[in-house]
């Protein structure tokens, strides 16, 4: 039986079906001592108590959902008893840097707007992607681009080819593409001048939708505190 609340969840409300990590051990904190279940959306003692109103990605349900002694049946548990870490560790888990790619689209339409309107932009008379200024805001949207592509796709290639994968490539590359990705939508909004600010330009939309992965997705301090670890061999707290 199933008991508790967690908040925030994507496609809450609108999933049938839903992956919960549950505490089976309390002797045991963080990933250790919890096992993963499959849950049907129909299941009686659960439900959705919320759906959060959000700043940006809007067209994506966010649930607050609640368990309440909620039955789910041993054969709907994901591997072993416990076995949360090993499943986050297996091949199934290697896609969290895909969240890299969803927020290296946006900012490409971020800094392909840019680009265009500072083409078009007459000021002083001449384009404004003739001045200095704004010429330094556009190499330096693409450098970041560029730097987390790189990033990404060296990951992907991992994903697909290491059998002994490395976790710290997904935690970075959602890292590097995450923050990219707010620093690109800001200068396209500052390349865009007051008109950034205004509804009609798309790039207003794409700096509220990139912020929610700096920490959605896995937060980014966390993610570093974990790459830490990893490096110095010093077990988290
Ligand atoms: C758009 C969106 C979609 C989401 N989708 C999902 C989903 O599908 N499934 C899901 O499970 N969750 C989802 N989440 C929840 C998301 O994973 C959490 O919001 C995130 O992990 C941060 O947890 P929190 O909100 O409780 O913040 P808190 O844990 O309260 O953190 C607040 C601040 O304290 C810092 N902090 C907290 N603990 C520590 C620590 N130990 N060391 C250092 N700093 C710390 C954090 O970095 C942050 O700055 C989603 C969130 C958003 C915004």
């Amino acid at each position: 039986r199933l008991n508790g609340t967690k908040q925030f969840i994507s496609n809450g409300g609108t999933a049938k079906l839903y992956v919960v990590y549950t505490r089976t051990d309390k002797t045991q904190g963080g990933l250790k001592g919890m096992t993963p279940f499959l849950v049907p959306a129909d299941t009686p003692g659960f439900t959705v108590s919320r759906i959060h109103d959000k700043m940006g990605r809007r067209l994506l349900s966010n649930a607050t959902l609640v368990f309440e002694d909620a039955e789910v049946p041993a054969a709907n548990r994901l591997g072993e008893e416990g076995g949360a870490e090993a499943l986050r560790n297996s091949r199934i888990a290697r896609g969290r840097g895909g969240y890299g790619a969803t927020v290296l689209g946006v900012s490409r339409a971020a800094f392909e707007e840019a680009v265009r309107y500072s083409r078009e932009r007459v000021q002083g008379g001449k384009p404004i992607g003739q001045h200095q200024a704004v010429a330094q805001m556009i190499g330096d949207m693409y450098t970041r681009l560029e730097m987390a592509r790189s990033v990404l796709w060296r990951t992907s290639w991992a994903v697909d080819h290491a059998d002994d994968y490395d976790p710290r490539m997904s935690w970075l590359t959602k890292v590097v593409c995450s923050e990219a990705a707010y620093e690109i939508c800001r200068l396209a909004l500052e390349v865009h001048g007051g008109m950034g600010y205004m509804r009609e330009c798309p790039v207003e939309k794409y700096l509220r939708d990139v912020i929610s992965f700096l920490h959605g997705a896995g937060n980014n301090h966390i993610f570093r505190i974990k790459i830490s670890s990893r490096i110095t061999g010093l077990p988290l707290e």
